[in-house]
């Protein structure tokens, strides 16, 4: 059976627990235990899919079709472990499911309540589908003394209860906040919020205290002794240089040791292996180039909101040795004021149109897309990106200056339009215009196969067949293939039934590759992704050109 971690947060949000979670995982993994790490968001939206990037930072998309909280691209980036359906809930699943459950008159003439319905449910999700893990690591969102995550603790309360004392762990994560006119680092928020933690019956094993400065020995005791752990259990969490950093800077501090003697297991474990993550660090640390990469998109004033993306560009750069400056640009300012186009976009050494919802913007993005194109800039379009670059290529090259997608509003020449059927592993999936907005997107992983001579199969290492991580309503319009090909852009991937466009290129071009998927979704830092590291090092060789 495997052993349960829970972390939870107090005092603040924003500590990093989702951060912490995959570190801990990563040095378990790195003793050689198989780990899998589940979230638990209190919020009442049964997936974060419907909400705003504003609202929530990114959704991450697992291969089995979940849109999930962007934590699990953490977790899948530091572990390499893909995260599954069943690894992510919100209390809004829980209700939904119990709802259903209730009209369909599953509980016998009882009165469904939170104790026991609720906290059933919430365990049964963390119970099940252990496989044969050592560890399983459950975070918990939100801070504790929220209303929302309430049940969320009780369950944990019982289940702590439930199974053998020895199989879990309880991790709270803390800040010790610094008070610069006193000059010193106050503990009591932590205790505080360890009082809170207990008052619902849960005493933490360890604590993580995150704090800006080096916790004193005095302040380490202090809080042991006030929150009921070992003085060694109290693990102060400094920033660390780079998220990269994090797993090192928490095995130093004791963090994987502690966990493993609350479990008994510190004597049978070995040590560590950092090799991957050391090769990192110094990957990150000591670039030998440095590139410009600008991000045209909508959601550039919260970096959460493309996440992955991020990292992904971060790890193309370690493939590269390379240090990668990301400059985001809000689309809408090339609508106002084309004099800006060429200001801004002169000085980069590549070009990426994300993925995105929404008119708003587009028409910068396309615009962007055509400066990529004549200039012979490195380009790379992600799914709303492709899209807009197959419209550029009409609207330009291709002779339909009306081109549009379908997503704006009703257009005469729908070169992106609502894909309305295709197949999934669970057959012929079927939508419409007003089909409801929450899960009913084109999710997961599919294949796609690429042309046997195309520049994207290069990239790909010669493969012919690839699988990769979809979300999006909309789809260019194969009908339109044959002019758009005309126009010079070729559709080097396609789905296997030949029906859906998953890849466009340029070869009159030095690097310009437009996908439907998201490949930032399955890039890691000791594994980055294809088109990211080509993508990087055809930015590093335009660098040299200007
Ligand atoms: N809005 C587009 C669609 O639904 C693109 C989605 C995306 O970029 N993820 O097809």
């Amino acid at each position: 059976m495997a052993r349960y971690i829970f972390i939870t947060g107090g005092v603040v949000s924003s500590l990093g627990k989702g951060l912490m979670a995959a570190s801990l995982a990563a040095l378990l993994q790195a003793r050689g235990y198989k780990v899998r790490i589940r979230k638990f968001d209190p919020y009442l939206n049964v997936d974060p899919g419907t909400m705003s990037p504003y609202q929530h930072g990114e959704v991450y998309v697992t291969d089995d079709g979940a849109e999930t909280d962007l934590d699990l691209g953490h977790y899948e980036r530091f572990t390499g472990v893909s995260a599954h359906q069943n690894d992510n809930i919100t209390s809004g699943r829980v209700y939904r499911d119990i709802i259903t459950k209730e009209r369909r008159g599953d509980y016998l003439g009882a009165t469904v309540q939170v104790i026991p319905h609720v906290t059933d449910a919430i365990k049964e999700f963390a119970l099940q589908d252990q496989g044969d893990h050592d560890f399983i690591l459950c975070e918990i969102g939100g801070t504790v003394g929220d209303i929302e995550s309430l049940p969320f603790i009780e369950a944990i309360r019982q289940l702590r209860n439930e199974l053998p004392q020895e199989e879990t762990c309880l991790i709270h994560v803390t800040l010790v906040p610094y008070l610069s006119a006193a000059g010193e680092l106050k503990t009591k928020p932590t205790q505080h919020s360890v009082r809170e933690l207990t008052s619902l019956g849960v005493q933490p094993n360890v604590l993580l205290t995150r704090c800006e400065h080096p916790l004193p020995e005095g302040e380490r005791r202090k809080i042991a002794l006030f929150c009921n752990v070992r003085r060694e259990a109290v693990i102060p969490a400094l920033d660390a240089s780079s998220i990269y950093a994090v797993p090192q800077q928490y095995h130093d501090e004791g963090l994987d040791r502690e966990v493993l003697r609350h479990f008994g297991m510190l004597d049978q474990s070995r040590a560590p292996d950092m090799a991957r993550w050391e090769d990192v660090v110094d990957r990150f640390e000591n670039p030998e180039g440095e590139v410009t990469i600008g991000v045209v998109g909508k959601y550039v004033g919260l970096p959460d909101a493309y996440k992955s993306l991020n990292e992904a560009l971060v790890h193309g750069g370690m493939a590269n040795r390379t240090k990668v400056n990301i400059r985001w640009i809000d689309a809408e300012v090339f609508e106002q004021d084309e004099g800006d186009i060429l200001s801004q976009l002169e000085p980069l050494h590549a070009i990426l149109v994300p993925g995105g919802f929404g008119e708003r913007g587009s028409e910068g993005k396309i615009a962007s897309i055509r400066f990529a194109r004549e200039r012979k800039v490195p380009f790379l379009g992600i799914c709303l990106g492709m899209q807009m670059a197959c419209i550029e290529g009409a609207r330009n090259m291709a002779n339909i200056p009306t081109a549009s997608s379908t997503e704006f509003g009703e257009t005469p020449e729908p070169v992106v339009g609502i894909i309305t059927e295709w197949m999934s592993e669970e057959g012929l999936q079927q939508r419409s215009a007003d089909t409801d907005m929450g899960g009913t997107m084109r999710l997961g992983a599919y294949q796609a196969n690429l042309a046997g001579n195309s520049h994207v199969s290069q990239i790909y290492g010669g493969a012919t067949e690839i699988s990769e991580r979809h979300r999006h309503r909309y789809e260019v319009n194969s009908a339109y293939k044959e002019k758009l090909e005309e126009g010079g852009l070729i559709f080097s991937g396609m789905s296997p039934d030949g029906l859906l466009p998953e890849i466009v290129e340029r070869p009159d071009h030095p690097w310009f590759v437009g996908v439907q998927f998201h490949p930032e979704l399955k890039s890691r830092p000791f594994d980055p992704h294809p088109l990211f590291s080509g993508f990087i090092a055809a930015a590093l060789a335009q660098s040299r050109l200007v």
